[in-house]
């Protein structure tokens, strides 16, 4: 049974050993209750209950705390049994989804709200963490395109070092944990260092930044494929050459740098100048943009709209079926323009 109960201005008793009460007391703390903590058993225990309205035992594996249960019955004083914190640290990967708190998992919402480090960066949905971790110690270590506050290096130790000292930690990451996530090195890390560490999926911005743009990846009697590539470097001429061989719908995530070289290497490989193009920014925020254009116009029309990241592109016939579908009449002729300018 789950219970959603407003303990602010409540009195909590939190009884077993600190080792183990400890993060009870905590959440119950920030939950806005006043909490006193009983570390062991007592003779009287209904003397403790004056002005309590719920006890929490915590399961420290000690007898001599049924008085306390007999005592609350006594006195109509709600009681609650809960599993005592497990000492050992682990390491949870949380896929946050592209930045909107709806589209984060109930797993991820659990281990947001078990965690007692979250390590986080600028890409999930950071700005309501005090809210989802409210025991949490949250630290920021964001990368920004060609500036890291906290190298990949130094996540992982920082995610190790907290693990090995008994805390539940979750690094939150933008989207999926496995798609660019580095996901795989940090799970390396815990291995290497004995932690145990599991992975909660997450919603890719490679589809849902599309999709809150209104533009299906793949639709229909239009395209049954996409493809998922990396802009961090650009790619080489094999590569452009099977994506454009292809057909299909390409997404690339972390590419607005080298949008130039992506769509002239699509091009030289063969795919019509006419292709559409949109360059999605900041999907899911206040300040959400769509950019369309077509494979030939697209980086002029990108660099007029200032364009930046984080943007998902997406290149292909998608990206017109999702401004019909939107009835997005004069997009829909932005992009004539544009491809009539190709
Ligand atoms: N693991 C992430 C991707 C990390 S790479 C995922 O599955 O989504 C970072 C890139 O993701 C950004 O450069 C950008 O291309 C894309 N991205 C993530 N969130 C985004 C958002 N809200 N809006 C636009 N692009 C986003």
């Amino acid at each position: 049974m789950e219970l959603s109960i407003d303990l602010k201005g409540r009195t909590v008793l939190v009884a077993g050993r600190a080792a183990v009460a400890d993060r009870a007391v905590r959440r119950y703390r920030a939950a806005g209750a006043t909490v006193r903590a009983l570390g062991s058993p007592c003779e009287d225990p209904a003397a403790l209950l004056q002005g309590v309205h719920l006890v929490a035992a915590v399961d420290d594996g000690r007898p001599g705390w049924a008085a306390l249960e007999r005592a609350c019955r006594a006195h109509g004083v709600l009681f609650a049994r809960e599993e005592p914190a497990r000492h050992r640290g682990t390491v949870t990967l949380v896929g946050g989804g592209p930045g909107a708190v709806g589209l984060l998992t109930l797993d991820a919402v659990e281990a947001l709200r078990e965690a007692d480090t979250v390590l986080y960066d600028r890409l999930g949905p950071h700005e309501t963490l005090p809210r989802l971790a409210p025991v949490a110690e949250l630290i920021d270590v964001g990368k920004r395109p060609g500036h890291h506050p906290v190298g990949q290096r130094g996540i992982e130790e920082l995610m190790v070092v907290h693990a090995l000292a008994g805390k539940h930690v979750v690094r939150l990451k933008g989207g999926d944990p496995f798609v660019f996530g580095r996901g795989g090195e940090e799970i390396a890390a815990c291995a290497a260092a004995g932690v145990p560490c599991r992975v909660v999926s997450g919603v890719t911005s490679a589809v849902s930044v599309p999709a809150a743009a209104g533009i299906p990846v793949t639709h229909r009697g239009v395209s049954r494929m996409f493809t998922v590539v990396s802009g961090h470097a650009p790619l080489t001429e094999e590569e452009h050459r099977h994506l454009a061989g292809l057909g299909g719908t390409v997404v690339v995530l972390m590419g607005v740098g080298t949008l130039p070289q992506l769509t002239a290497g699509l091009h030289w490989a063969g795919m019509r100048a006419d292709m559409p193009v949109a360059v999605v920014e900041r999907g899911y925020s206040a300040s959400q943009r769509t950019t369309v254009g077509s494979l030939s116009t697209i980086v002029a029309d990108a660099a007029a709209a200032g364009c930046e990241s984080p943007a998902v592109l997406v290149v292909g016939e998608v990206v017109r079926t999702g401004l019909e579908l939107q009835g997005e009449v004069a997009r829909l002729a932005e992009l004539d323009s544009a491809l009539g300018a190709s």
